[in-house]
């Protein structure tokens, strides 16, 4: 079976074992399905997510000129502490910023090597914690905007890792913690603006990868250096396709490449 698209970053749903989806034009892949089959990935081209045009992907599937200019894109994406809408100021696009940025986000602990500390739109629970290969998660805060998480998160982030080792993540070199124990430690960091939003009750949520064959030793492909693979895939987590040689493949690193793909 061949498919022809841009590569976007796989949708999924958290059933008792995540399920991958794979989203083309007119079509989507269950990835789930493709375990222990032979694959082939051949890169053909770029295609900005935003304006579409064959230009060299720059960041998160955008080019150079739509990264600096487009809203979804905006530093308060990255860092949510500089969130302005709630005080009326725009960055980009004040609406877009308003619609984003003034609705419920949470400030989470996610273990996917180490405990980190993160920050996401309510909405995006469980994608957001699936898409870094969280085996379990739990919520530390709910808060009415995203400049109030973002505080919150650059405030716990001195006791806390924000960063997640993903070569651990993908060998599968993780513990099991007591995330309600972890949280009650960071209590007393929360800052005042957001005290009053912990979450006491809420519980840790575990995750479990469609993973057949951890790999041992990990190599990286760049489609932009590498244009054609072919493998048979162990697992996928995360962002992440795992192959049989240990290679492995972050879908989201590549939004915005034109590839065929092809399913022996
Ligand atoms: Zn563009």
């Amino acid at each position: 079976m061949r498919y022809e698209g841009v590569l976007t970053k796989m949708r999924t749903e958290l059933l008792e074992t995540v399920q991958y989806y794979l989203v083309w034009d007119h079509d989507f892949i269950n990835m789930n399905q493709l375990l222990d089959k032979k694959l082939s990935i051949n890169f053909l081209r770029f295609e900005c997510l935003n304006c579409g045009l064959q230009k060299k992907i720059f960041r998160q599937g955008y080019c150079y000129d739509c990264f600096n200019s487009i809203p979804q894109a905006g530093n308060w994406v990255i860092s949510p502490e500089l969130s302005k809408a709630h005080l009326d100021e725009e960055d980009r696009d004040l609406e877009f910023e308003k619609r984003s940025q003034l609705q419920p986000h949470v400030v989470y602990l996610a273990n996917s090597s180490d405990v980190k500390v993160g920050v996401t739109r309510k909405t995006q629970i469980p994608t957001r914690w699936i898409d870094q290969g969280a085996h379990e998660a739990i919520e530390i805060v709910e808060v009415p905007n995203r400049y109030l998480a973002g505080i919150t998160e650059v405030a716990l982030k001195d006791h806390v890792s924000d960063k997640t080792n993903w070569r651990k993540m993908l060998t599968n070199e993780v513990l099991d913690l007591n995330l309600q124990e972890e949280r009650e430690k960071l209590k007393e960091f929360i800052p005042a603006e957001a005290k009053d939003f912990y979450l006491a009750n809420s519980k840790e949520l575990e995750i479990k990868f469609p993973v057949l064959q951890f790999p041992k030793k990990i190599k990286t492909l760049n489609l932009a250096k590498n244009p054609f693979y072919e493998g048979v895939l162990k697992g996928i987590k995360a962002q992440y396709l795992i192959f049989e040689d240990g290679t492995v493949f972050n879908v989201r690193g590549h939004e915005g490449f034109v590839v065929e793909m092809n399913i022996f």
